[in-house]
């Protein structure tokens, strides 16, 4: 049954109505250092140092940026952030206008390639493993220091530096053979930036399915770009402490897997509203107050719908809720998108356009007019440009830093 829901202005009754909504959620509350929205995606875009970025990114105390929660959520555009950077540092801030556009790239992919990036996207280079993922890794109990504290990050704060992601990856689909595919399924329901595009892609690369060999690191380097945190005190039999032609071997051996394939499913019918009258769908990629269909709309509606975010921990909810309190215009229901859509006299749907194929088969039934998003780079993209970042890169740099400045990755 579809139920509409206000939210209160106050953030601490904001989280205690959405625990008490979705009492299935799992995790903790949102963490107290994050907020959902637009002011504070505006804030932290303020404090981003593209400079202090390109030097330091791969250390877990680097200059990161934190914004992946509000681009996920169109708090702010990707384009928006791109040209506060571009304001503040020009070009100098290359290395985050590149990172930047990894983001773009596997939306792009997504884009064309619909729901197949959930599955093998080329041949796996090495054996790959299928297996669940383990009840201690689950748990946070691995025994591994390293490991068990970008767990506990992933569940408890919803954030993950990227190369703890990237090591963590590796660790889960290379030492313990676990399937990419359930691993990225329970990543993503616990990121508060979990993104199908990047965070599908991201596994497939690690594990070889995207890219011409598997990731995989060694103990020299999570001690470097962690500072020996984690190292320092560790008492465990590590597993990483070996050169990389040893972990190879040990890894990968020489077999190869069987090559996959999968069907490239097409996109359905985009039409215009029928009727005068239209509805704003605002969806969980537009979460902005200021989003430009929003600027006209007679009506505009979210809807917590279980298809779409009934895998997502507590938090992420927590932080959508958020973002929504912002939205005074938008009305939040709870339910199947269908039913809200149909019991509502809406008239025509419009909506940011977006590559998430269950969002399209829950709206296949009405007269959608879907707007797109404004591209970072005016290029034409085809299937043999989004092969690998660096053809796709060779389109879109020179576009983003200016032929003078534009680099081969
Ligand atoms: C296994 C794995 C899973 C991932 N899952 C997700 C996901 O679900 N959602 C998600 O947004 N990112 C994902 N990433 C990419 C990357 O780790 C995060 O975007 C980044 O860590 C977010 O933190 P930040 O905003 O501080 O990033 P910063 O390093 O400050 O980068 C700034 C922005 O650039 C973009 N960006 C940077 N690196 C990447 C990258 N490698 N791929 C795509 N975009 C990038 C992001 O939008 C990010 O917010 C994943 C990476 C790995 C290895």
């Amino acid at each position: 049954m579809a139920t509409p829901l206000t939210l209160p202005h106050d953030h601490q009754e904001r989280l205690t109505l959405i625990r008490q909504t979705f009492p299935d959620a799992t995790g903790p509350d949102l963490a107290d250092h994050w907020r959902g929205g637009r002011l504070a995606a505006l804030s932290t875009l303020a404090t981003v140092d593209g400079i202090a970025y390109g030097r330091s990114r791969n250390f877990l105390d680097g200059a990161v940026t934190r914004l992946s929660p509000y681009l996920r959520h169109g708090c702010i555009t990707l384009n928006e952030a791109i040209k506060a950077v571009k304001l503040k540092h020009g070009t100098r801030a290359e290395k985050l206008l590149f990172e930047f556009a990894w983001r773009d790239y596997w939306r792009q992919v997504w884009t064309m390639q619909g729901d197949t990036i959930r599955s093998d996207m080329e041949s796996p280079k090495v054996a790959v493993g299928r297996a669940p993922i383990p009840a201690d890794v689950l748990a946070g109990e691995t025994g591994l220091p390293c490991m068990d504290a970008f767990i506990s990050d992933l569940v408890n704060d919803g954030y993950v530096h990227n190369h703890a992601r990237m090591w963590f990856a590796a660790y889960l689909l290379h030492w313990r053979k676990v399937d990419w595919r359930a691993a990225a399924d329970w990543y993503e329901a616990q990121l508060l930036d979990g993104d199908i595009a990047s965070n599908s892609l991201s596994w497939q690369w690690v594990a070889s399915t995207f890219g011409a060999k598997p990731y995989y690191f060694n103990k020299e380097n999570l001690e470097k770009y962690s500072a020996g945190r984690y190292c320092q005190d560790c008492t465990a039999q590590c597993p990483f402490d070996a050169s990389y032609e040893a972990l190879n071997q040990r890894l990968f051996g020489p077999s190869h897997a069987p090559a996959r394939q999968y069907a490239v499913k097409a996109l359905p019918g985009m039409s215009a509203p029928a009727g005068s009258k239209t509805t704003v769908l605002v969806h969980d990629e537009m979460l902005s107050p200021l989003h430009p269909l929003l600027a006209e709309a007679e009506h505009a509606v979210f809807i917590f719908d279980p298809a779409l975010h009934g895998h997502w921990a507590l938090h992420r909810l927590q932080f959508m809720a958020d973002c929504l309190s912002e939205m005074e215009q938008v009305s939040v229901w709870v339910g199947d998108t269908r039913a809200v859509l149909s019991a509502l006299d809406i008239g025509g749907i419009v909506t940011q356009a977006s590559p998430n194929r269950d969002l399209q088969r829950l709206l296949a039934k009405f007269a959608v007019h879907w707007v797109a998003e404004e591209p970072i780079a005016e290029v034409q993209l085809r299937a043999s440009d989004l092969k690998r970042f660096s053809r796709y890169w060779q389109k879109v740099g020179p576009q983003l830093l200016g032929d003078s400045h534009y680099r081969k990755p």
